[in-house]
């Protein structure tokens, strides 16, 4: 793409929109700059990238401005069928995303991930595995370091693992991943994608420029991800909890790579059949790209997870308290229900992203899981779920804050308080984040012995990609 002859809209202007406009002004095109919110944070990134050259439009403009511009860049949290995206496919314009643009610059090889479940634990794992194995790998992508800014820094003889969202392979064409990980696919956004054919048809597209000098990385056990190798071109290499694979798989408890044992899995930190799967996706990507087993071993043994998945936030009067607020969908809270030990205390809710909630009640059915309580704006859908699958145990009680309280009070000494929402923190939280960190502030409080009286957070939609993609 010759650069310096076009011009680009970039909307939306979170950290992908800022790299993109500084990637795009970096080689002399064109860019206007846009986003739906005029204040805070965004009105800063609008006025730093004006000091660089950008263009700011203003709602008013916006058509005008459309008409001048050559190419949109969308940030991953405006879906394709917005009124701006739809105006510039109108007008037979191209549309990508700012990972379309690092995927244009990185001249390193990549590893990227994709999943509705574990990417970020799993590239996080493989960054530090080949971080190990004395490789100059980083992270980027959906994780929070946008691709197309770090694609300079790592050269040519640096490894991309790059997290890749659903949202990001709306407008992504050219990547062609050295090996490409794909984790799970189960229900989940389909308030943006419409129906699950679609969302399946986006994640498939991670692999669309593999050949066969490329690697896919597929896990055996998810039917839908499974079907993935008929279509590929990319040479597979499989990853199992339950069947001896070409790749990685579970043997007499220990975690193995085409017949070398590895580690066993009580040697993993992090709890849940889920994170072993995890733990074997990586492995099998970092043998490809040629990590030695012993920096594995040390990477893996001493990986002790990401903030805000399945943490303990705290311990109070004998109870536990696990932060599992990234849980924002059906299979992610199903997975937590699944793995934390002991009696437990449940609290469900948030924003409704359009799930079916009964395969949680069939799940919370089969565990140690004592009592649920539900709070935020789906609270009543949830609790319609649990009635229908003949399930009562139940509080129902809407803000967050008296919710926690609950759940707290309802617990008994040797048991656990479990935060995993199945559901979006939109409703009350700017994100997940907020979520999980209000629920350790609730928590500390508990143990000062006095409730907390900091003011929660109003409701708050922004433009973000952060934001938009729980
Ligand atoms: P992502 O980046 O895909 O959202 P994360 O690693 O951030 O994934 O984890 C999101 C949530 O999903 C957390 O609640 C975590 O405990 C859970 N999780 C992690 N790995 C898996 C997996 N393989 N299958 C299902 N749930 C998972």
């Amino acid at each position: 793409m010759l650069f310096s002859r076009q011009s680009f809209l970039v909307a939306g202007l979170s950290r992908s929109g800022v790299s993109a406009s500084e990637y795009l002004l970096g080689r002399g095109a064109k860019v206007f700059v846009y986003d739906d919110v005029e204040e805070g944070a965004v009105a800063e990134n609008a006025a730093a990238l004006e000091r660089k050259g950008a263009k700011i439009v203003h709602k008013e403009d916006l058509s005008d401005c459309t008409a001048r511009c050559d190419v949109l860049v969308l940030s991953p949290g405006i879906p394709v069928d917005h009124p701006l995206p739809v105006s510039f496919r109108r007008a037979g314009k191209r549309i990508i995303g700012e990972t379309e643009l690092g995927a244009l610059a990185v001249r390193c090889p990549v590893v990227a991930v994709t999943g509705t479940n574990g990417k970020t634990t799993t590239v996080t794992m493989i960054e530090g595995i080949l971080q190990e194995a004395g490789k100059r790998a980083l992270a980027c992508g959906n994780i929070g370091k946008p691709l197309s800014s770090c694609a300079e820094a790592l050269g040519e003889d640096g490894i991309a693992v790059a997290e890749i969202s659903s949202f990001q392979l709306e407008t992504l064409y050219s990547l062609r991943p050295h090996v490409a990980v794909v984790l799970n696919i189960t229900e989940d956004h389909l308030n943006r994608h419409y129906n699950m054919e679609n969302y399946v048809y986006l994640k498939e597209r991670l692999l669309r420029n593999s050949g066969e000098s490329e690697y896919a990385v597929l896990n055996y056990d998810d039917p839908v991800v499974r079907a993935f190798a008929e279509k590929t071109k990319a040479n597979v290499v499989w990853f199992s909890l339950k069947e001896r694979v070409d790749g990685g798989y579970l043997s007499e408890g220990a975690l193995c790579y085409n017949g070398e044992k590895i580690l066993a899995e009580s040697e993993l930190p992090l709890q849940g059949a889920h994170n072993t799967a995890n733990a074997l996706a990586a492995i099998c990507a970092c043998k490809l790209m040629g990590a030695d087993t012993r920096a594995i071993v040390r990477a893996l043994t001493q990986f002790r997870g990401v903030a805000h998945r399945l943490q303990k936030a705290g311990e109070v009067n004998g109870i536990t308290f696990i932060d599992d607020s990234k849980a924002t969908n059906v299979d992610s809270a199903i997975k937590a229900i699944g793995s934390v030990k002991g009696e437990t205390v449940l609290l469900l809710g948030g924003k409704d992203k359009g799930y079916a909630y009964e395969p949680l009640f069939e799940a919370i059915r089969n565990s140690s899981v004592v009592h649920t309580v539900l709070y935020g704006e789906n609270a009543f859908r949830i609790l319609n779920a649990a009635l229908k699958k003949g399930y009562a145990s139940v509080t129902l009680c809407r803000p967050f804050d008296l919710a926690v309280k609950v759940a707290y009070l309802t617990a008994k000494r040797g048991q656990n308080v479990l935060l995993s929402p199945a559901s979006a923190s939109f409703d009350s939280f700017r994100n997940y984040e907020e979520r999980g960190e209000r629920f350790s502030e609730l928590v500390a409080s508990f143990g000062a012995g006095e409730p907390s009286n900091t003011e929660q957070t109003q409701e708050a939609e922004d433009f973000g990609e952060n934001a938009a993609e729980e």
